[in-house]
């Protein structure tokens, strides 16, 4: 949109035009204007427009400033930018994430609804936050019927966001230890083993006078550097196993300590927990709770690991 600012939008402002309600234009404002039907005699109803009983477009009284068709291709450009950033020169870049506008809660656009529906089928709606005044904490809740949710389902948020947090770390912490512990096997003991019972033969045999010296020093030599080899080898390795076993470990010790730490004492930011949420599981369904006290069951939530 910069480009329409920096042409209509601030001639319009530099000529000191206003808006009707008085307002100085603004960028979305401008494109609230295009947007609206008004723009070519047109109405719009709760994001339709008004028909009559013949199904034909009603067109106000008042005077059209574009035809219907400009007015479409406005349209039309605007609502194919929807859900992407656009660029400087007003080219359409990536994508925004599903939760791109609700990114201050853990888990929106997580989680899901694991009601089953009349036909049999799961829900499956992405929950939003809700916040109801007087409550201290958030709730996660299913869309109401009209937004095509089942509206019957809402659980409290602080709650299955710890529970989910603490699932997520405690699977970053079995992911580094698996890792880690992996790589602790050498793999070559029975090489070394088999060259080292080579060379004590060779010099039992030698001892015993069966071999030649020349024969001997022919030989050992060869065996003993290959010894030395595997030796370091193997002490090379167990030292960086050692060491890669402790920055995994560090590292998701570092993470849960950030997890809960307060953002401007060095804590992470909701987006940087969420990446890795998103990075360790697809979404997590929550299942309804039985009637019954209302206590906080964690079996209701279902974690679709990524990996799984
Ligand atoms: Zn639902």
């Amino acid at each position: 949109m910069r480009a329409a600012r920096c042409t209509i939008v601030r001639e319009w402002q530099e000529a000191g035009i206003k808006t009707s309600l008085g307002n100085e234009w603004t960028t979305r404002s401008l494109k609230v204007m295009l947007c609206n039907p008004r723009m070519c005699g047109l109405r719009e109803l709760d994001g339709e427009l008004v028909r009559d009983m013949d199904d034909e477009l009603v067109r106000g009284q008042w005077k059209p400033i574009i035809t219907v068709e400009e007015w479409t291709a406005i349209r039309t450009i605007f609502d194919s930018r929807k859900g992407y950033f656009i660029g400087r020169d007003m080219k359409i870049m990536k994508p925004h994430q599903p939760d791109y506008r609700d990114h201050s809660y853990l888990l929106s656009g997580i989680l899901r609804c694991g009601r089953t529906q009349p036909d049999g089928k799961p829900c499956n709606t992405p929950l939003r936050v809700t916040r109801k005044k007087g409550v201290k904490h958030h709730s996660y809740a299913c869309l109401s019927k009209a937004e095509g949710g089942c509206g019957r389902l809402s659980r409290r948020g602080d709650l299955v966001d710890e529970y989910v947090s603490e699932a997520v770390l405690a699977k970053l912490e079995e992911a580094a230890f698996t890792a880690s512990a992996g790589q602790v096997e050498w793999g070559k003991e029975d090489q070394l083993k088999d060259v080292v019972s080579r060379l004590d033969e060779l010099t039992a045999q030698w001892n015993a006078g069966n071999i030649t010296n020349n024969f001997f020093f022919k030989l050992a030599p060869g065996l003993e550097k290959e010894i030395a080899r595997l030796r370091a080898e193997s002490a090379n390795f167990a030292g960086s196993a050692k060491v890669r076993q402790a920055r995994a470990g560090a590292d998701v010790a570092d993470i849960r300590r950030r997890w809960n730490l307060p953002e401007k004492e060095g804590g992470f930011p909701i987006s940087r927990k969420r990446a890795y949420i998103r990075e360790a599981l697809h979404t997590v369904i929550v299942y309804p709770a039985s009637k019954g006290p209302k206590t906080f069951n964690p079996d209701l939530l279902y974690p679709v690991w990524r990996e799984d």
